[in-house]
C-alpha cells in the first residue's frame, strides 16, 4: 500500500496524535471526504470507519511534512542561509489608517485592513478569521466573515488555538473567493492542500495571511487557571489580550500585567515541535514584534504583493520601510532562528 493511501490510524493517529504533535489545525477533518473525523478536545478521532483514502495525511502539517519542496511550491525555490526568517519581497511596518479598525486590531490592524481592502474591491467574498465563542469567553472559533462588520468583530489576537482550517470544509462547498488568516501551522497545512491538489478545499483560496507565533496556550490553563482562577479577572469582562513582554489583559478597568514567567506552563505542548515562526509560506506574513500600534509586515509572494500595494495605494494603509538594523527586525531574525533550531522533530 502506498504512503498516500495510509489510513488514518496507521497516520495520524500514531505518528501524530499519539506522538503527540498534533495541533489541532482540523485539516485532516476538513479533508476527510466521508467526514469519518471530529475534533476532540483539539486532535482528530475517528467517529466512523476509516475507509483508508490516504487525503488525511497529505493535508496534515505535521506528517511528512517538508518546508522545502513547500518553498518550491510557493515560491519556485528554497531559503537560502542568508534569508532567516524564509523567502520575502518587501518588509514594513504598517498600519490601518483607519481609526477604528486600529483600536479593535491587535497592533496595526493590517490583517483586518488588507481583508477589509480585498472585499471591497470584490477580491474576496469571504474571509475565514478567528472569532470568539458566545458561550465561553475569548474562547476563539473559526468563522467565515463576509462583511466589513464582520471582519471588524473578528479582529484582535485570540491566543489559544482555533482551528481555521476546518472551515475550508465548507469554504469548498460555497463557490467564493477566499482569504484566510492563520497561525504559521494552519498555512503550513493550507500549502500542503494546495500541493497535494485538494481543490475542493482550497481552489477558491485567494490569499493566505499568517500570523507570527511564538507559541499558544491551553485555554483551560491560560484563561481559567491562571487569568481567572489565580488572578481573579472575570473572562467576560477581558476586551482585549497582547503580549509585548509581559501579558497585557485589557478590561473595563483598565490594563493588567502578568508576567510571561508565569503563563510560560500553560504552553501547548504540542508547539515544541514547530519551527516556523513568522509563517514563511504565506502571501503576507504579520506580527507585533514589540511594536507599538504598527504591524511588522513580510511581503513574501506577487500576490501579497498586489495585495498590500493595492491596500496601500486606495489609502486604507500606512506603511514604512524597516531598517534592517531596527530592533523589530533583529527579534524577527532571532525568533526565527531560535524555533527553527529548537523545533523537536
Ligand atoms: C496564537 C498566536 C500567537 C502569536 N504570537 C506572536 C508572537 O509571538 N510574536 C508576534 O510578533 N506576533 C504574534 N502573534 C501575532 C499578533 O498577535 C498579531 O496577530 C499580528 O501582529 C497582526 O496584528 P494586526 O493588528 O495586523 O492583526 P488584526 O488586524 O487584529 O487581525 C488579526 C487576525 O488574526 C485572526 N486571529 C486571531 N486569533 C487567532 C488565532 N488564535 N488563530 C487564527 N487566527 C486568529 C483574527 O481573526 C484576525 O483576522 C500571535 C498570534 C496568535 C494568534
Ligand atoms: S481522509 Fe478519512 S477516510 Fe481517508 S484515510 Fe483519513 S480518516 Fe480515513
Ligand atoms: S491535520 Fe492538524 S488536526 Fe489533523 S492530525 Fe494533523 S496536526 Fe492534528
Ligand atoms: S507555535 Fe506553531 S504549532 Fe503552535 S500554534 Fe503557533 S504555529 Fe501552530
Amino acid at each position: 500500500m502506498g504512503e498516500s493511501k495510509l489510513g488514518f490510524e496507521a497516520s495520524l493517529a500514531k505518528d501524530v496524535v499519539d506522538a503527540g504533535r498534533c495541533v489541532g489545525c482540523g485539516a485532516c477533518v476538513a479533508v476527510c471526504p466521508y467526514e469519518c473525523l471530529t475534533l476532540v478536545e483539539g486532535c482528530p478521532s475517528l467517529v466512523k470507519d476509516c475507509k483508508s483514502c490516504g487525503l488525511c495525511s497529505q493535508a496534515c502539517p505535521r506528517y511528512n511534512f517538508s518546508h522545502g519542496k513547500m518553498e518550491k511550491f510557493v515560491f519556485g525555490r528554497t531559503r537560502k542561509t542568508e534569508e532567516p526568517f524564509g523567502i520575502y519581497r518587501r518588509l514594513v511596518i504598517a498600519q490601518a489608517t483607519d481609526e477604528k479598525t486600529r483600536r479593535v486590531s491587535q497592533d496595526g490592524g493590517v490583517a483586518t485592513t488588507l481583508l477589509a481592502y480585498a472585499m471591497e474591491k470584490g477580491y474576496i467574498d469571504i474571509a475565514v478569521v478567528a472569532g470568539v465563542s458566545e458561550e465561553k469567553p475569548f474562547y476563539p472559533i473559526p468563522k467565515f466573515a463576509s462583511n466589513l462588520r464582520e471582519i471588524l468583530e473578528c479582529a484582535g489576537t485570540k491566543y489559544t488555538c482555533s482551528p481555521n482550517t476546518l472551515l475550508l470544509a465548507e469554504a469548498g462547498k460555497e463557490v467564493a473567493e477566499v482569504a484566510f488568516v492563520g497561525t504559521p501551522c494552519q498555512i503550513q497545512a493550507v500549502r500542503k492542500m494546495q500541493a497535494a491538489g485538494l481543490t475542493r478545499h482550497t481552489g477558491g483560496l485567494n490569499f493566505v495571511i499568517g500570523l507570527m507565533c511564538s507559541r499558544c496556550f491551553t485555554y483551560e490553563g491560560l484563561m481559567e487557571s491562571y487569568i481567572h482562577g489565580e488572578k481573579g479577572v472575570d473572562l467576560s469582562e477581558v476586551k482585549k489580550m497582547n503580549i509585548k513582554g509581559k501579558l497585557l489583559v485589557t478590561t473595563a478597568s483598565g490594563v493588567i500585567e502578568m508576567p510571561l514567567a508565569e503563563i510560560k506552563r500553560f504552553h501547548e505542548e504540542s508547539c515544541a515541535c514547530c519551527g516556523d515562526f513568522s509563517s514563511e509560506l504565506a502571501d503576507i506574513s504579520v506580527g507585533g514584534l514589540g511594536l507599538d500600534g504598527w504591524t511588522l509586515t513580510v511581503i513574501r509572494t506577487k500576490k501579497g504583493e498586489e495585495l498590500f500595494s493595492g491596500a496601500e495605494q486606495a489609502g486604507f494603509l500606512l506603511s514604512e520601510p524597516l531598517d534592517e538594523e531596527a530592533k523589530a527586525n533583529n527579534l524577527l531574525v532571532r525568533l526565527s532562528e531560535k524555533k527553527r533550531k529548537n523545533a523537536i522533530r
